[in-house]
């Protein structure tokens, strides 16, 4: 009996076809194997039903690293001739699901070994890879994955490199049919471009690590884009970065050779060192507290360490020679990822000693991932490069094909058709017009890709949003709705798309996100049933002065809120701006309540990145934690006048600032649960969702996740989808899904 079997899921780009090859071979199978759109295809000639069940036990056992199986389908197939088994050029049809387009899958364990071995033809070639590893995503023109259809296909192999692509004898294999291979002799080459001279090859590498060594900064193009590295330890060095970054104080992420590496900065547990090890090769935020310290300008008093392991033979070169050695985005702060050769050569940084590269163009810039492990599971943080294109699978499919606009501060969009959304990589605040324009064109580049036609818009309801007018702008010119999505909702859609919830309790807190009343929310609890959400409870509203500077000055914030609680303020101005309403807007956001409190107690006033000052407040109430400190007892309310005013007395009386700080946490995590316990009297509703980027303060989430457990409720998180803004997307699809 001859049969067709279709293997869906992350099927292309793994080395699955030669994986199938070796497979059916060595069981003496005759037939072919073919990439078709996203799934591979199978045909078995003369084959018994128990060969076919082993044949495919087979399938699932043995797939290569980086694959997985999302269902294997078998049907009796028309007879064919063709006797031996055969790897047969690809189809490019289109499917009803979305074709698996493989995410960038960091340089495997076998090829780090053939870089530095002596007799191998690779050893100290920097862009190794093999049919499990290598770049994917960022290369890929259209599909099928083959090396035509990605920017490889400008380096033709050598006679070398095209045996071992036709070779299935070699045990391993791992280059059969591996279709970003290449070599010294044949592939992009390591390039070294500094003011005096050029450096090519091994010369580029060394002349590389010297400069770093001596505390220079390069600039390194890494799969996704180029990137700006340095020695941590060097202090000059890194105010240098921090100089041409325009970045004053935000913590660094850091390149290590190893896991003990990392262990002398760094607590790893055994789920973290996992979660660094992945293919993804993200940056894992790990608790500070090994021996050693880098210069304090790395990540000042942060107590978390961003750690990355090499994800390309280049950085593994690099971080062997120099040892840690931090990487960071190569742009200016709040730009878009520089990816193109021509256009960051055009930009003169000064102080920059040299930039190492290749000449393989990236198709799509990918940021590194940010991830972390929190309440015992992984809490993604930036959704990027080893990430995307994964989707998300859903219980129910979704009646059309919707594009969903996320929001305008990490932003970020997706695409969802039959039971899948795709969320795209992270791409930045929209504020930036450069930022619109990569925008744009992920997007384009996205939509072409999967050859993808939306029914259906979803933007934020907000009326200022730019990617608001970009889903005005599609809805016009392809003649299709647009559905405005309230932001807050779209927070805890997220989480039940995840957990494939129709119903729960939601609780959102973040810094900004326009509401129903046209008012600035940020502090709510939500019941949602379907795609309905009902405003249930909030944290009251307090008045601010100004738009985005609000989001910044913690101190100026401090005094309107000291202002309504009729304290004493420095500037008279901000009280006539208030009663005068000049440039004032309510507002319940938590995210500007934690900027408050760590003003009013002295910790920090202003942000000069994200969530500085909520960072302080919730690491003074960390510190309180760890030290066996008493928590204040703040009264449990709503009413930021009221948090503010008992806080600010017990400062006053000369309290430890840190134990206010943990009793601000308490109290807050009080009236949480306090709130969704009122409405599960009321709905008989066990499950409350947690989403908004006020949950990455790990007091505060880990508070509000085991009082709710201890009181019997099911609490669910972002786990894949970030809890952040980057998340509203899929949150906007998921309500689109249940309506
Ligand atoms: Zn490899
Ligand atoms: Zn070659």
């Amino acid at each position: 009996m001859d049969y067709e079997i279709t293997v869906k899921g992350l099927v292309q780009g793994v080395g699955f076809r030669p994986f199938v090859y070796r497979l059916a071979t060595s069981m003496g199978l005759s037939g072919d194997v073919r990439n078709s759109g996203g799934i591979v295809r199978i045909r078995l000639k003369d084959v018994s039903e128990d060969v076919l069940k082993r044949f495919i036990a087979g399938l699932r056992a043995e797939k290569p690293r980086g694959s997985s199986i999302a269902s294997i389908e078998t049907k009796p197939a028309e007879h064919n001739d063709a006797a031996g088994f055969f790897i047969i050029s690809s189809d490019s049809d289109r499917q009803e699901e979305f074709p698996e387009i493989p995410a960038d899958i960091g340089v495997c364990s076998r090829c780090r070994a053939e870089m530095k071995d002596l007799s191998n033809r690779r050893y100290g070639y920097p862009y190794i890879s093999c049919a499990s590893c290598g770049p994917r995503f960022s290369i890929i023109e259209r599909l099928p994955y083959d090396r035509d259809n990605t920017t490889m296909r400008e380096y033709d192999m050598c006679s070398q490199c095209e045996e071992d692509y036709s070779d299935e004898t070699n045990p391993y294999a791992t280059r059969h049919f591996a279709q970003t291979i290449s070599c010294m002799n044949c592939g992009p080459q390591a390039i070294l471009s500094t003011p005096e001279r050029e450096y090519r090859g091994n010369f580029a590498v060394g002349e590389a690590c010297r400069i770093l060594r001596n505390g220079g900064i390069l600039a390194l193009k890494g799969i996704g884009g180029y990137q700006f590295v340095c020695d941590p330890e060097d202090t000059y060095a890194v105010l240098k970065l921090r100089e041409i970054k325009g970045r004053e104080k935000k913590p660094f992420a850091i390149l290590f050779p190893s896991i003990a590496a990392i262990r002398r900065f760094a607590k790893v547990s055994s789920e973290e060192e996992r979660l660094l090890k992945s293919d993804a090769r993200p940056v894992v935020l790990l608790d500070a507290g090994g021996k050693e310290r880098f210069s304090r300008f790395v990540c000042a008093d942060s107590r978390s360490i961003g750690a990355m392991l090499p994800h390309t033979g280049i950085h593994e070169m690099l971080t062997a020679v120099c040892g840690p050695l931090i990487v960071t985005s190569g742009n200016i702060s709040g730009e878009p990822l520089s990816y193109k050769d021509d256009e960051f050569f055009r930009h003169e940084y000064e102080g920059l000693e040299g930039t190492l590269y290749n000449t393989r163009k990236i198709l799509t810039p990918l940021d590194d991932s940010v991830v972390r492990i929190l309440g015992g599971r992984v809490r993604t943080i930036r959704y990027a490069r080893g990430y995307v294109p994964g989707r998300l699978a859903l219980d129910r499919p979704i009646k059309k094909p919707l594009l969903t606009m996320g929001g305008d501060l990490k932003a970020s969009f997706a695409i969802s058709k039959g039971k899948n959304i795709i969320l795209s990589q992270y791409l930045g605040d929209l504020e930036s017009y450069a930022v619109q324009e990569s925008y744009k064109a992920a997007l384009s580049r996205t939509l072409e890709l999967y050859g993808f036609r939306p029914e259906a818009i979803a933007c934020d309801k907000h009326p200022g949003y730019i990617s608001g007018r970009l889903a005005d702008e599609l809805s016009k010119k392809h003649r299709i709705p647009v559905v405005g999505i309230y932001h807050h909702h779209a927070h805890v859609a997220s989480v039940m798309a995840e957990h494939g919830l129709t119903h729960t309790i939601g609780v959102a807190m973040d810094g900004t996100g326009y509401g129903r009343d046209g008012r600035i929310w940020g502090g709510e609890i939500f019941y949602i049933s379907g795609s309905a959400a009902d405003r249930r409870d909030h944290i009251g509203y307090f008045k601010l002065i100004g738009g985005d500077e609000a989001a910044k000055d913690a101190k100026k914030d401090l005094q309107c809120l000291m202002y309504a609680a009729d304290m004493d303020i420095e500037n008279p101005l901000i009280g006539v701006a208030l009663d005068e309403d000049i440039n004032t807007f309510e507002t319940s956001s938590a995210g500007r309540l934690f900027d408050i409190m760590a003003a009013a107690l002295g910790l920090r006033s202003y942000n000069t990145y994200e969530a500085e000052c909520a960072i302080a407040l919730e690491n003074a109430a960390y510190d309180a934690l760890r030290k066996g400190l008493t928590t204040y007892a703040l009264p449990v309310t709503s009413d930021p006048v009221e948090m503010l005013y008992y806080a600010v007395k017990a400062r006053d009386k000369g309290i430890d600032v840190r134990e206010i700080a943990l009793g601000f946490h308490r109290m807050l995590s009080s009236w949480i649960i306090r709130s969704c316990s009122k409405i599960r009297e009321e709905k008989s509703d066990n499950n409350v969702c947690l989403s908004g980027g006020c949950f990455a303060n790990r007091v505060l989430s880990e508070m509000c996740r085991v009082g709710l457990v201890t009181k019997g409720f099911h609490v669910y998180m972002n786990e894949n989808v970030p809890m952040n803004d980057q998340g509203i997307a899929v949150g906007q699809a998921y309500i689109l899904s249940l309506q």
